[in-house]
């Protein structure tokens, strides 16, 4: 029988190894109210151990349920966190480096869902990481769906930060409530509809407006569907969004500019990973599955994706040394991998 409210002992070298395994753990060991311990922490990554993004997290776990933590310190290999009661209120989280904001925000989201009251949170950091949900992803992608699990959670976008100077900043408004309503998304129907972005900072504008006329022009996006933004950031960053809806399906691709990279190649990248999730006969893109795995297991249902990466296998076994094997299934197939929840008693 698994034990739903004894302490939770995670080995951080599994899988995947990486930052995951620490956020997810800390996310519902703070809204399930159980002890956790993480060692091995990023034990696969050249640089191991909690770094800024996974600090920020750890501590941002801590002060909203009342926790208390050791082994919070940058470089620390084990962790261990007793959770107190979740609770709403206004709350200010700083990266202090480039390191992912936005990661920051999912990883103390659940926690706030569980609180007692609504929050208002300030995050500071990162806003458009290349290996991290860019703020449009969370904005546009993550919280709609999270929304169709009956989650009340918004986001208002301040100040953009690229690598390497970091500074962005968003606030976070939450009203408690877990996901409960089922969700579906296993179909992949009706026809793509596209928008795209070239958004800089400190840069020639010309950069955004080369990068749409490609972006335009491979998927035949009208003027008003493409948007030229210039973004308040400390540093210079530019980056190439590309939304497709299709049916009641949404995904949003991401490319980077970076220095000596042509703005056309810069939107050649997002116009093929665009590309990708349009040929895919599935409905959630490899990111978007990844995420949904944790708010899935509570509120039940299912969805089908094409890439099942080993850090979503791995983020299956984190929560289901949560909350118990049957908490998620996963049927891999020749049209993808199907993942289905029955849901957590409320
Ligand atoms: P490390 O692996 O070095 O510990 P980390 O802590 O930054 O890194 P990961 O464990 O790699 O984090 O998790 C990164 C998260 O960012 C994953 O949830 C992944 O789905 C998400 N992600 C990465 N790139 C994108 C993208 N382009 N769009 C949306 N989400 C993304």
């Amino acid at each position: 029988m698994h034990d739903r409210f004894g302490p939770v002992h995670i080995d951080g070298r599994q899988g995947e190894g990486g930052g995951q395994i620490v956020r997810s753990s800390l996310s519902l060991a703070a809204l399930l109210g159980r002890p956790l311990r993480v060692d091995h922490i990023r034990a696969k990554r050249k640089k191991d151990g909690l770094l800024r993004q996974h600090l920020t997290a750890v501590k941002a776990v801590a002060a909203v349920c009342e926790g208390r933590v050791e082994g919070a310190g940058l470089r620390s290999t084990a962790l261990t966190l007793v959770p107190g009661k979740p609770r709403g209120g206004t709350y200010h989280f700083a990266v202090g480096t480039a390191g992912s904001a936005v990661l920051v925000c999912q990883t103390v989201l659940p926690v706030l869902l569980a609180a007692d009251g609504p929050s208002t949170v300030v995050f500071e950091g990162g806003t458009h990481n290349p290996m991290a949900p860019p703020f449009g992803f969370l904005e546009r992608v993550y919280l709609p769906a999270l929304a169709e699990m009956g989650v009340a959670a918004t986001v208002r976008f301040e100040r953009a930060g690229f690598f390497p100077a970091g500074g962005g900043r968003f606030v976070l408004e939450v009203e408690p409530g877990l996901p409960h309503l089922p969700f579906e998304r296993v179909e992949k129907e009706g026809e793509a509809e596209f928008e795209a972005w070239a958004m800089s900072a400190n840069l020639p504008g010309a950069i955004g407006t080369r990068e749409l006329a490609v972006v335009r022009q491979a998927f035949g996006i009208g003027r008003d569907r493409a948007h030229l933004r210039r973004l308040d950031s400390p540093g210079p960053g530019n980056a190439v969004a590309i939304e497709i809806r299709c049916g009641g399906a949404v995904e949003r691709v991401t490319a980077f500019g970076a220095k000596r990279l042509p703005a056309e190649d810069v939107a050649a990248d997002a116009v093929e990973q665009a590309r990708a999730w349009v040929d895919s006969a599935c409905p959630v893109g490899e990111h978007l599955a990844d995420q949904l795995i944790l708010p899935l297991a509570f509120a039940g249902g299912s969805f089908r994706c094409g890439v099942w990466s080993s850090h979503s296998e791995t983020h299956v076994q984190v929560v289901r040394a949560f909350l118990g094997e049957a908490a998620l299934k996963v049927s891999h197939g020749a049209d993808g991998t199907v993942v289905s929840a029955p849901g957590q008693p409320r």
